[in-house]
């Protein structure tokens, strides 16, 4: 098994070498600092509105090293965020135009995927929510039954379904790939092997050079804590996935999975899985939730624990895939700010911006949240910088030891939570929502 190497997704087209170093001090219009889906999809819809605009991206690895390039390919209508805390400053009609902003968004991407040829493997194919116990049926409040579960999916123990159709599988690899290419296509320098040290009002300080710009947008995302004076913004959050050997045609029989939907289950401690292109099963979930100090992994790499818990999960939803092997682990971090909710931001007076902290659904929200940043730096009030999470504010992080303490704690009782409703629990077990209290979701 091959552990790490950034991701499968990254070794199936080949980790690139990084190019286009920052040579000396540089100046442009605008300066995005972090070269992931955040960052190029900014830039490109910047690049489309305003074409005269000097923009540089300067990113620390390659494009698409970090969550861009590792994901589960779950280009997803999920809310990148919780719909409570952008009710608090919405309304439910905010959380109603939010989701809508998101649903648009995952055909918004495919269209641009199609008409810029990138081929990423997209299938828009929908995704199938499981739930194995009562309680995780009382969350999920599907409209399939188990038989109509089984249909779909021979997932062991469903006792009900809900099928959303607004989800498409992709390559994460050859999506951030494409992006990146269309975004240099169109004369947008990427700095590649060009870690930011400081950000300020007009000004980001690389370990090669200074690049000045009227607009500085932070789009670190699981990185962020890593930047001088924001350690307690977002919590580095890990997850990790593995992925099977091919399955044979009587596997996939077996497990009665003939489309190419995405997989997804009710658990507190949830899994995402879905069919690669190449007929293996990529399965993710959380892992060791969180380093001490907001530190993030090396290259993927992923703890044998962590593989283990996962080949576990694989075979408790599919019993008849007991033997199979796995080919390949990895990791890597999302945001997850202290109300697990997502921002796009950027304040006119100093220039400065960012967005991020998606909490694991940020596939879609990175171009919706690219399309939001355009327009803020733009100066245009539209639908986009309406939305609720524009300018979202959010307290920091607690301080280490607690943070760590707090967030292995909590993660303990989520396990409880799981392990009670899988015993056989009716509803949602109250140590749930007691974690979710403490945690501010
Ligand atoms: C394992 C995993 C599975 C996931 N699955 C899904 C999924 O199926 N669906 C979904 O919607 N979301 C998923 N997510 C979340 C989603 O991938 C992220 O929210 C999204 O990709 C964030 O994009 P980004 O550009 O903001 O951040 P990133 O892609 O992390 O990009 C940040 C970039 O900044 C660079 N960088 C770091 N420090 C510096 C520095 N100092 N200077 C310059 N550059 C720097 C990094 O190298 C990186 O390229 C998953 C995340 C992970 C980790």
């Amino acid at each position: 098994m091959h552990n790490g190497g950034v991701s499968f997704w990254w070794q199936q087209v080949g980790v690139p070498t990084p190019t286009d170093r920052l040579v000396g001090d540089a100046r442009c219009d605008v300066v995005i600092v972090g070269g992931g889906l955040t960052g190029l999809w900014t830039a490109f819809s910047l690049h489309e509105a305003d074409p005269t605009l000097d923009i540089r991206v300067v990113e620390a690895e390659f494009a698409g090293f970090g969550a861009s390039g590792r994901n589960g390919g779950w280009l997803s209508s999920e809310l990148p965020g919780s719909a409570t805390a952008y009710a608090e400053v919405a309304g439910a009609e905010g959380v109603e135009r939010m989701r809508t902003a998101v649903r648009d968004t995952v055909d918004e991407v495919i269209a641009v995927a199609a008409r810029e040829g990138i081929e990423a493997d997209i299938v828009r194919s929908g995704v199938l929510y499981v739930a194995r116990s009562a309680a995780q049926a009382e969350r999920l409040a599907g409209e399939l039954d188990a038989a109509q579960v089984q249909r779909r999916i021979r997932v062991a123990g469903a006792v009900a379904g809900r099928y959303d159709p607004d989800c498409a599988r992709v390559h994460p690899a050859r999506l951030v790939s494409g992006v990146a290419r269309i975004v240099r296509e169109r004369g947008v320098r990427i700095h590649e092997d060009t870690r930011a040290v400081s950000v300020t009002p007009g000004a980001v300080v690389t370990e090669h050079g200074t690049v000045r710009a009227p607009v500085v947008l932070r789009c670190l995302e699981g990185f962020t804590a890593g930047l001088a004076g924001h350690r307690r913004e977002w919590l580095p959050m890990n997850s990790a996935i593995i992925a099977t050997e091919p399955l044979t045609a009587a596997q996939w029989d077996a497990i009665g999975w003939s489309g190419e939907e995405l997989l997804g289950d009710e658990a507190h401690a949830y899994c995402y899985a879905q069919r690669t292109a190449d007929g293996r099963i990529a399965i993710g979930g959380r892992g060791v939730p969180y380093r001490f100090g907001s530190r993030t992994d090396v290259e993927g790499r992923t703890q044998d624990r962590t593989v283990a818990s996962l080949r576990s999960t694989l075979t408790s939803l599919f019993p008849s895939l007991g033997g199979i092997g796995i080919d390949h682990a990895w990791c890597g971090v999302l945001g997850v700010p202290r109300d697990w909710s997502a921002s796009v931001a950027f304040d006119p007076a100093t220039g400065l911006g960012h967005a991020g902290g998606y909490v694991g659904s940020g596939l879609t929200a990175t171009h919706l949240a690219g399309r939001t940043l355009r327009d803020l730096v733009l100066g245009h009030d539209t639908d986009l910088t309406r939305l609720p999470w524009t300018n979202h504010r959010v307290r920091r992080w607690e301080p280490e030891p607690l943070r760590w303490a707090g967030v292995h704690a909590l993660y303990r009782l989520y396990r409880a939570a799981d392990h009670r409703e899988d015993a056989g629990l009716d509803r949602t077990s109250r140590i749930a929502r007691v974690a979710n209290r403490v945690a501010g979701r």
